[in-house]
């Protein structure tokens, strides 16, 4: 059974048309890789994906638990209540990090599970102590994230969407704001939680990466799927001229 799929998702801003008829099933211990030029609805899917954005269209599920059911081509989505239940399914890493500046690093990573799961505060610290020195932080737990560079404050978003113990994360260009040191921090961080089989969907323009790390490829363009496969097809070998105009920019 897959831990996330989404169904025929349609998603129009206005007139605009962001999302058209894209369809993803993600099994357990998979990685995803996200390609695509700017633009081309990434962003929105993953917003869509996780709830920040509701569906025009289509259905949204989470293992056996729908979020969202396709009713006559329109997004029929579960009660708030039920909606809150499935937040503790899935983690989401930023582009731009997205932590708040007025807490402390370890009230980031605390504060959701505190109020999301009820956890107690003693067990959540135990957690946040637990993640924030597998991302090689132990020390920063009480600085706040403008204290931090940009890499850092990567590892704490990461670390504070590993603290739910979600089904799967999804992240966003989480290496474009950083410089390219920083990048390949933030990288191997994620290549070790593949290693440790977490199922993740990626988007990213690290193409060397998503070749190494991703078991499927998907390549986006004008809110479609255009491609998708293995990284060594989509990659080395794209059927499609799009994908092959886009991945010639990388060369
Ligand atoms: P990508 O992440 O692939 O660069 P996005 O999903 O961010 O693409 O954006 C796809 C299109 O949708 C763009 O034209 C963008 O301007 C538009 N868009 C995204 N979010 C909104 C929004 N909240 N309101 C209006 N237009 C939006
Ligand atoms: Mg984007």
């Amino acid at each position: 059974m897959s831990v996330f799929e989404i169904k025929h998702a349609r998603k129009s801003f206005g007139d605009l048309e962001v999302l058209k008829d894209i369809s993803v099933s993600v099994e357990q211990g998979e990685v995803v890789a996200i390609l695509g030029p700017s633009g081309s609805g990434k962003s929105t899917f993953l917003r869509c994906a996780t709830m920040l954005e509701e569906l025009d269209g289509g259905s949204l599920c989470y293992g056996s638990r729908f979020a969202a059911k396709d009713e006559n081509g329109k997004s029929v989505y579960v009660s708030r209540k039920e909606r809150h239940k499935l937040y503790a399914q899935f983690g989401l890493v930023f582009q731009n990090f997205n932590l708040f500046p007025h807490y402390s690093v370890m009230e980031n990573i605390i504060n959701p599970l505190m109020v999301v799961q009820h956890m107690k505060k003693p067990e959540a610290l135990e957690r946040g102590k637990a993640l924030l020195e597998k991302m090689g932080l132990s020390d920063k737990g009480d600085y706040y994230p403008c204290q931090l560079s940009g890499g850092q404050q990567q590892r704490v978003s990461i670390a504070r969407a590993l603290a739910m113990n979600s089904n799967i994360l999804f992240f966003d260009e989480p290496t474009s704001a950083l410089d390219p040191e920083l990048t390949m921090e933030i990288l191997r961080v994620i290549r070790n939680l593949a290693a440790e089989n977490m199922t993740m969907v990626i988007v990213t323009h690290e193409i060397e990466f998503a070749r190494s790390v991703a078991d499927r490829v998907i390549f986006m363009a004008d809110g479609i799927i255009v491609e998708e496969g293995k990284p060594e097809d989509v990659i080395d070998n794209p059927s499609n001229e799009r994908t092959q105009a886009f991945l010639k920019k990388f060369e």
